[in-house]
């Protein structure tokens, strides 16, 4: 399978082109980094610390999903809206892992989805999926007297809070108790916020130093206390993920899929 890059040269991209490079049966078909960005022309190999691929990085996102079966894409929301349109107009399966999205850049990706074959998700990671699913589980049985929250620790450079991650497991309690997730949460608490309503789901963000991503579910009640935690250390769990999440797209038909999808959770 032949698979471009998109942003490859930042803290992810790096990671996923040497995913693809690792990963048996697949081949690079080029990686792209915005108009203005120093990789530009690197060749791609020496990018990230390997020998000479021969093949440079360039700006043109069009010219890669033109060479690619698969795309991935860890950039910002404003650069995926416009890889979600290309992938639309040429039916190639994307791969999505940018955060920090709004509603509109979502309502994108669903329209493009309509066309083409599209895994969105927070978290790449086999175990961060798996913390969503029992997040659910916990939640369903767990009754409102256990009060939800979410903690949530990032490295110093990370631009959007709460992690989309957080908010995947958010999202994930909110489904277990069959509520919407923006009718109860509580996205952070500064000064006189009055007592805690039952039935909330709130959230708290740390950020400092390297720390690549560390998250916890806690359903506290009176008397006791449960806590699920997932603490990744490398980034590469995630570019693993994404690849995986590439392969498992090839041949279905276009639609919007989760990683719980492709990991059949
Ligand atoms: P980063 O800033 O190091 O990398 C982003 C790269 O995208 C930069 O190199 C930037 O130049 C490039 N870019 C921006 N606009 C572009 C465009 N139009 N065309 C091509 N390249 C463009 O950030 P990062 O730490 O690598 O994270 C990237 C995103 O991935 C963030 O949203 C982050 O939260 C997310 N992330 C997701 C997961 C996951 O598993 N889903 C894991 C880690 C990070």
């Amino acid at each position: 399978m032949k698979i471009g890059i998109v942003g490859c040269a930042g803290r992810m991209g790096k990671m996923l082109v040497n995913a693809v490079l690792d990963a048996e049966g697949c081949t690079l078909a080029g990686g792209t980094e915005r108009q203005g960005s120093d990789a530009l022309g690197r060749d791609l190999g020496e990018l990230v610390g390997r020998d000479p691929l021969g093949v440079p990085v360039e700006s043109d996102a069009e010219a890669v999903f033109r060479r690619a079966g698969a795309i991935i894409d860890f950039t910002a929301p404003a650069a995926t809206r416009i890889h979600a349109e290309l992938a639309a107009r040429s039916g190639r399966i994307l791969v999505v892992g940018t955060t920090g999205m709004s509603a509109e850049d979502e309502a994108c990706l669903r329209e493009a989805a309509k066309r083409a074959a599209i895994v969105y998700a927070p978290n790449f990671s086999v175990g961060v999926n798996l913390l969503m699913a029992l997040t659910e589980r916990a939640a369903a049985i767990l009754a409102d007297d256990y009060d939800i929250e979410i903690v949530e620790m990032h490295h110093r450079h990370k631009v959007d809070a709460p992690s989309g991650t957080a908010l995947g497991l958010g999202r994930a309690a909110a489904l277990g108790r069959a509520v919407a997730l923006d009718g109860v949460w509580c996205k952070s608490r500064d000064g006189h916020t009055g007592a805690r309503p039952a039935g909330q789901i709130g959230f708290a963000t740390l950020r400092g130093g390297d720390v690549v991503g560390d998250h916890t579910v806690m359903f506290a009640a009176e008397g006791e206390r449960v806590e699920l935690t997932h603490k990744a250390s490398n980034r590469a769990v995630f570019a693993k993920g994404a690849v995986r999440a590439a392969r498992w797209a090839k041949g279905k038909p276009p639609g919007l899929y989760s990683m719980r999808d492709v990991l059949g959770l």
